[in-house]
């Protein structure tokens, strides 16, 4: 059971770790990649790793690299090495300057909008897609991760399979968050709240996929990011890139919250937006406490400052200028 048999996107997922057969060429782009997050106020990031069960993080702090703080999760493939290696959720990851903590097992239970293999309901309520495993096997999983002390991140791009993954957490008992969370049928809010399951939403997606969420999800527009319905109903959001999917840029994704559209377009589906201080509170991670090293940046210039309307308040997030980024006390930029 495992999702490179079960999923579309597998034989993909097989191969992205060995694209670059030189190891130091990935370490060296990852590290480019990290030197722009500190220039971008990004202090951490959850990684969710393909490569092996801990990813190249305690290598590069073994380098003397400069780390952000790295939530380490891990798939079904090496959720065996993690469990062995005693690792909970939460956990401090050795040799890791203590910035690296072990995350989630993350479960891809159906595919994505463009390969038609999200598993949705049309506007007839038939069922399409691509799902990754079935009810059992989904909650066999989580519950195999709550054993041991893991919280579960799993993919969901459309509602019904949206519904299938609230069904296995149900069942499950596990905790942690539903990925993505691209079409959400309004009766499933309340069990969402009442499950208390965060949704990790990438706001980008929309920007790069309405246009394709118009032809592919035709009359299910209204349900698609609805950011302020879900917001209004108390269900948590964490906002995130899905990079590389996406730019690994938190500016760029609280614009796409607040305007729905690249700024220079109209807003799709305006009802949905939400304010830029609510999309700047699901964006952060961490709080500030007296003696304690903190993760701070500092702004040239107040991004949640009040504007005219949504195109120029994106403009403003998507224009903000970080003057120093400090990790756990350090100043990395
Ligand atoms: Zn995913």
């Amino acid at each position: 059971m495992s999702f490179d048999s079960a999923c579309t996107e597998g034989d993909w997922f097989a191969l992205m770790p060995r694209v670059a057969d030189d190891p130091l060429a990935l370490a060296d782009a990852r590290l480019c990649r990290i030197r722009e997050m500190f220039a971008l106020g990004v202090v951490g990031l959850v990684d969710m790793v393909m490569d092996d069960h801990l990813g190249p993080w305690q290598a590069l702090a073994a380098a003397g690299v400069a780390l952000p703080r790295v939530q380490i999760g891990v798939f079904p493939s090496t959720l065996d090495e993690v469990i062995e290696a005693g690792l909970r959720t939460g956990d401090e990851v050795p040799d890791g300057a203590g910035l690296l903590r072990m995350g989630s097992l993350k479960i891809i239970a159906d595919g994505s909008l463009s390969s038609l293999t999200a598993g949705v309901r049309d506007a007839h309520g038939e069922v399409h897609g691509h799902f990754a495993y079935s009810l059992d096997e989904l909650t066999s999983l989580q519950v195999r991760a709550r054993e041991h002390g893991l919280t579960v991140a799993t993919h969901a791009i459309g509602d019904a399979c949206l519904s299938q993954v609230l069904d296995a957490y149900e069942a499950s008992g596990a905790t942690g968050t539903v990925e993505h969370a691209q079409l959400v049928d309004r009766t499933e809010i309340p069990r969402i709240v009442r499950l208390g399951l965060p949704l990790s939403v990438q706001p980008w997606h929309l920007v790069d996929d309405w246009r394709a969420m118009d032809a592919l999800w035709a009359g299910r527009g209204d349900d698609a990011f609805p950011l302020r319905s879900l917001l209004d109903a108390g269900v948590t959001l964490r906002l995130g890139s899905d990079a590389p999917v996406a730019p690994l840029d938190p500016w760029r994704a609280m614009a796409a919250a607040v305007h729905r559209n690249t700024p220079d377009v109209a807003s799709w589906h305006p009802e949905e937006r939400i304010t830029a201080a609510e999309a700047f509170r699901a964006s952060v991670r961490t709080r500030v406490a007296v003696g304690q090293p903190a993760d701070v940046i500092l702004l040239d210039a107040n991004p949640l400052d009040a504007q005219p309307d949504s195109a120029t308040t994106a403009r403003q997030l998507m224009g903000t200028n970080v003057s120093a980024t400090y990790v756990a006390g350090t100043r990395r930029y």
